[in-house]
């Protein structure tokens, strides 16, 4: 096996793990493979071992991979990456998925662009769980009203919310912030009927992701290996 089929292998367990763990079946969660950085060669050897989802970051990264790799019919493009409003339309244009809306203007520009012969854009809400100052999203209090606004876009299709949690070794406060994504989640998904999605767990934090509720994890390093250049994020 190659170490590229052994880092996947691994992952899928430990999503099926954990997944048992908390009494979920395994079906519930989607990996979501983020591969920014990497070359379309090493997309195609995964989507070969079975992989459907993969999570770009940079727009002329994931573009150049997205057109690289059209014969891979069924494969789904996830945007993860900061969206500035001058940026949309490739995204509109070409992705399944945005996973970091938050704000209006942006919301407002995907729908716009979104082309009348593709199914609508799935979107997901990035939300400011740990409330800190320079991080993306909206702060939990903002997020019902940009949801009403979402859902009322022709183009777009509110899938759910996001978010990445704040880096912290700090077991309980990682929870407390996860155990907070999970309410907003329950409480809005009860409201917005097409929500299926909470975006939230990464290598670090899988397990307590998936015990609280989370519907998809995204993995990169731990699928592709180390990159060379950091994410901005
Ligand atoms: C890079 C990135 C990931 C994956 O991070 P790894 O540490 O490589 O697993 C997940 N989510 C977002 C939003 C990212 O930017």
């Amino acid at each position: 096996m190659s170490t590229l089929e052994l880092n996947y292998q691994h992952v899928l367990q430990r999503l099926q793990q954990a997944c048992t763990q908390s009494n979920r079946s395994s079906q519930s969660v989607r990996l979501l493979a983020v591969s920014k950085t990497k070359p379309a060669t090493m997309v195609e050897a995964v989507y070969a071992l079975g992989q459907r989802s993969f999570g770009e970051n940079y727009l002329q990264d994931g573009m150049d991979k997205i057109t690289a790799l059209t014969h891979l019919h069924d494969i789904e493009w996830h945007f993860i990456g900061p969206l500035q409003s001058n940026k949309t339309r490739p995204v509109a244009e070409h992705f399944q998925w945005v996973e970091t809306v938050d704000r209006e203007k942006i919301a407002r520009r995907l729908s716009e662009q979104r082309p009348a012969d593709m199914k609508a854009l799935n979107v997901l809400v990035q939300v400011n769980i740990s409330a800190e100052e320079q991080k993306a999203g909206v702060l939990p209090d903002e997020a019902r009203a940009l949801c009403q606004l979402i859902s009322e876009l022709p183009n777009l299709c509110l899938r759910g919310l996001m978010c990445i949690p704040e880096a912290t070794g700090d077991e309980q406060r990682l929870s407390t912030q996860l155990q907070a994504m999970q309410a907003l989640y329950q409480q809005l998904a009860a409201e917005f009927p097409a929500m299926d999605t909470l975006s939230m767990g990464m290598s670090g934090d899988l397990e307590l992701a998936i015990a609280c509720g989370s519907t998809e994890i995204r993995i990169g390093t731990d699928i592709f290996g180390a990159r060379d250049y950091p994410s901005n994020n």
